[in-house]
């Protein structure tokens, strides 16, 4: 990995359990002990069926959900403990961009007040005009004119919506911003250009993005470093251009499997994965892969693999990939 100056957020052991909706249901366990560092101006993108944990995870990073155990770091600070005002004032270099624009802004407020929403919470004694051209400049750089500035949400199309809630993320220039299936409503063009623009943002604030998607294609078009995530685990991490090139998990190799390969000469077969997604609240003992993966063998039953680095910065979780 990078030198640890340059790590802006770290998860260490982090868990986060739920109650079930019932007795029977016992306990889910979204997020079960995934450990990773977030580079400085790196968009660290997560993969996953919906349902392994990857939005839960989102969540615990930006604090809208305390983890069960584990810790969560920015830079120096332990934020998965923080509470009060300086939970709240951390809120500001964490931000997020949610999947349904429709549903993150408030239907009643126009665009200028919803962007105005962050000064409100953090109170951050800007004078008015000091707001005011912040927004305009806001609403500028992702792409939207100053009459939008007057509109309600419902007058916007999703693809503007969506780029009203980059905005406002934007707003107090967060460290890192989680964007959680942020392009996974729009319209396949729609999604395009709000990838370029969250590509051109990057570039000009050198932000970092922790970027969740069920969708390997989307991760694989903005990502520098991308984690595929089953069932609550981290099963592979690795840069983009080391998975491309050599992916190890089963899973990773189903889930690229799917995407066409452009290179010519290499041609990929589909890997048609059997069965459903277990349930979290009862993960299969040992590889928790094992009730769908092609290669299990009676020890992936019971034996839980370690999640080791078999190359420079290439992490996986398999049993087929151990040392002698
Ligand atoms: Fe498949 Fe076994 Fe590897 Fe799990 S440990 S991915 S079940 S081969």
């Amino acid at each position: 990995m990078s030198e640890s100056g340059n790590v802006l957020m770290k998860a260490d052991h982090v868990k986060v359990y739920f109650k079930g909706k019932n007795r029977r249901e016992g306990i889910v366990r979204a997020v079960d002990d995934v450990s990773f560092e977030i580079m400085r101006g790196e968009t660290f993108g997560v993969v996953g069926e919906s349902g392994c944990g990857k939005s839960t995870l989102g969540r615990a990073l930006v604090r809208l959900l305390t983890p069960t155990s584990g810790d969560i770091y920015l830079e120096d600070n332990k934020i998965s403990s923080m509470t009060g005002q300086a939970l709240k004032s951390m809120r500001k270099d964490v931000q997020i961009i949610f999947q349904d624009p429709s549903a993150s802004l408030n239907p009643r407020r126009t665009i200028k007040q919803i962007l105005m929403e962050p000064f409100e919470i953090h109170d951050l004694n800007n004078s008015k005009e000091d707001i005011d051209q912040r927004i305009e400049e806001l609403i500028q750089l992702v792409g939207l004119d100053l009459y939008h500035l007057s509109r309600y949400p419902h007058e916007l199309s999703g693809g503007q919506k969506q780029r009203v809630g980059i905005a406002r993320a934007l707003a107090l220039n967060p460290k890192i911003i989680i964007c959680d299936e942020a392009v996974s409503a729009l319209d396949v063009s729609v999604q395009a250009q709000v990838l370029n623009l969250l590509q051109e943002l990057k570039k000009k604030f050198n932000l970092t993005y922790f970027f969740i998607s069920h969708n390997l294609n989307v991760v694989y078009q903005v990502s520098d470093r991308v984690a595929v995530m089953y069932l609550g685990k981290i099963v592979e991490l690795a840069d983009y251009d080391q998975l491309y090139e050599k992916r190890y998990h089963p899973y990773t190799e189903a889930l690229l499997s799917a995407i066409p390969r452009v290179d010519a000469g290499k041609k990929s077969h589909r890997i048609h994965l059997e069965g459903e997604l277990p349930s979290p609240s009862d993960p299969p003992s040992g590889c928790r892969f094992h009730t769908r993966c092609p290669r299990a063998t009676e020890r992936c039953c019971q034996e839980e693999p370690e999640f080791r680095e078999l190359e420079p910065d290439h992490f996986v979780a398999c049993h087929l990939y151990e040392k002698a």
